[in-house]
């Protein structure tokens, strides 16, 4: 029997899974030919993009109702190290250190915000991160909610207004008001740039500049946090903030694991695959999600999102089976690029293109977001076996319905 392992669960490996399990049916295969196993820390799949949000209830799927009607092995681990050279993985799981061989793995364990050296920091700050994470910050907030007013309880600092700090920021006010946080609440969004959004383009800027603003979101720019306290941050201007809450939202970078991979890794430490989601000259090796950079047009490569993770997830698990049934592997080609920021009781900003042109706001690209999030990127939760084969095809989804006029 051949084992493919793919490691992680998240928007690409979960994908993976499913695609390779669909290419093993397809094939005329079984699991006593193939065994497909998944390893996470988690026993879920967790649709991080929503961890920003208010309601988390429905953002952690377990994984037996994903995996265990297709036949998909998973086991719970913390991922050490990958030895490629041998084909062995090191985990430590219930039962302490663990060694899984491979003769085919498919590395999607996604990336992590990057949390620098600043005194406090790891300490007293949130992030949004994990499920895990959004989940600590919750409770934080509900428990500021039952204290006693101060400056600090109701003033929440963000540092990074990149798109998961603006998204943040934005969905602030609501949930401090549902954790009972009324009043004078301040919400400041800080960041070393001069402004806002800074990666995501001119086109875009304005918009959020007036979402921000209508939001009452105060922006503290070009200034980095020097330190956290429990009462507050100090800021590199000299400021000193009150705050019980900080949240760092402030870079990302691909799983540390990709360094236990000899050849090319990009500044944001992903592996360059090719269209086949192979890691190059390591035969048996492919890579999807985060971790991995492919070009997906003949011109750019993919953006750390689960727009890209989830077709290359798809397209690494049908080829991961291909590959071991000596079948054509299909290459990734995708020619559209969008996308849409949650700007809170605002609404939302839809952008198409590399240039991040703005096409719908407010309320009307608020409802392309509510379905890219409630219902776009979420498996079949239904059990059915040909569901879940069905949404794991080898194919590129068309972009995201629009709603409402166009913006002028
Ligand atoms: C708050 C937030 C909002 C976002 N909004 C958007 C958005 O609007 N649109 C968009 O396209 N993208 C968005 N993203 C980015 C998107 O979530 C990621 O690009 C996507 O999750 C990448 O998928 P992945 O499968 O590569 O990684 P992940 O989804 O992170 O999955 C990686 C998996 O690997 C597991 N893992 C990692 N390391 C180990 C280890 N050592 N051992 C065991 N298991 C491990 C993790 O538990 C996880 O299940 C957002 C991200 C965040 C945090």
């Amino acid at each position: 029997m051949a084992r493919i392992v793919v490691l992680g669960a998240g928007f690409a490996g979960l994908w993976a899974a499913i695609g390779a399990a669909r290419k093993r049916d397809e094939i005329g295969a079984s699991d006593r030919d193939i065994e497909i196993r998944v390893i996470d820390r988690n026993p879920y799949h967790n649709i991080r993009v929503r961890n920003y949000e208010t309601d988390l209830s429905e953002v952690a799927l377990p994984l037996v109702q994903l995996l265990d009607p297709i036949g998909v092995t998973h086991g719970l681990g913390e991922i050490e190290s990958i030895d490629p050279a041998h084909r062995k993985i090191s985990l430590v799981a219930s039962g302490g250190e663990e060694t899984l061989s491979y003769d085919r793995l498919v590395l999607a364990l996604g990336s992590e915000v990057m949390r620098p050296a600043i005194p406090g920091l790891a300490v007293h700050g949130f992030d949004v991160d994990t499920y895990t994470a959004a989940l600590r910050l919750e409770d934080h907030l509900v428990a500021l909610g039952r204290s006693a007013p101060s400056p600090g309880r109701s003033t929440v600092v963000v540092v990074g207004a990149g798109f998961t700090g603006i998204e943040v920021a934005a969905e602030m006010p609501d949930r401090l008001a549902r954790a009972g946080i009324t009043g004078s609440r301040r919400i400041i969004l800080v960041d070393p740039n001069p402004t806002v959004g800074a990666t995501i383009g001119a086109h875009a800027r304005p918009v959020i500049e007036s979402a921000l603003s209508s939001l009452d979101v105060e922006t503290r720019l070009g200034v980095r946090i020097a330190s956290v306290e429990a009462a507050g941050v100090h800021l590199s201007s000299g400021e000193f903030i009150p705050t019980q809450t900080v949240i760092w939202c402030a870079g990302m970078r691909a799983s540390r694991l990709a360094e236990n991979f000899p050849g090319a890794r990009d500044r944001l430490g992903r592996l360059l695959v090719d269209p086949f989601m192979r890691v190059a000259d390591l035969p048996g090796v492919f890579a999807a999600g985060d971790v991995a950079s492919s070009v997906v047009d003949g011109l750019h490569p993919t953006v750390m999102s689960c727009q890209f993770a989830r077709p290359m997830g798809r397209f690494a698990g049908h080829n991961v089976v291909a590959d071991l049934a000596g079948e054509p592997m299909l290459p990734l080609r995708i020619d559209w690029y969008v996308t849409v920021l949650d700007l809170g009781d605002w609404g939302a900003l839809y952008t198409e293109g590399w240039d991040r042109e703005v096409k719908t706001t407010g309320q009307a690209a608020k409802a392309t977001k509510q379905t890219i999030n409630r219902k776009r990127i979420y498996p079949p939760l239904n059990g059915s076996k040909d569901d879940l084969f069905a949404a794991a095809a080898p194919t590129v989804q068309a972009p995201p319905p629009t709603y409402g006029a166009p913006r002028r």
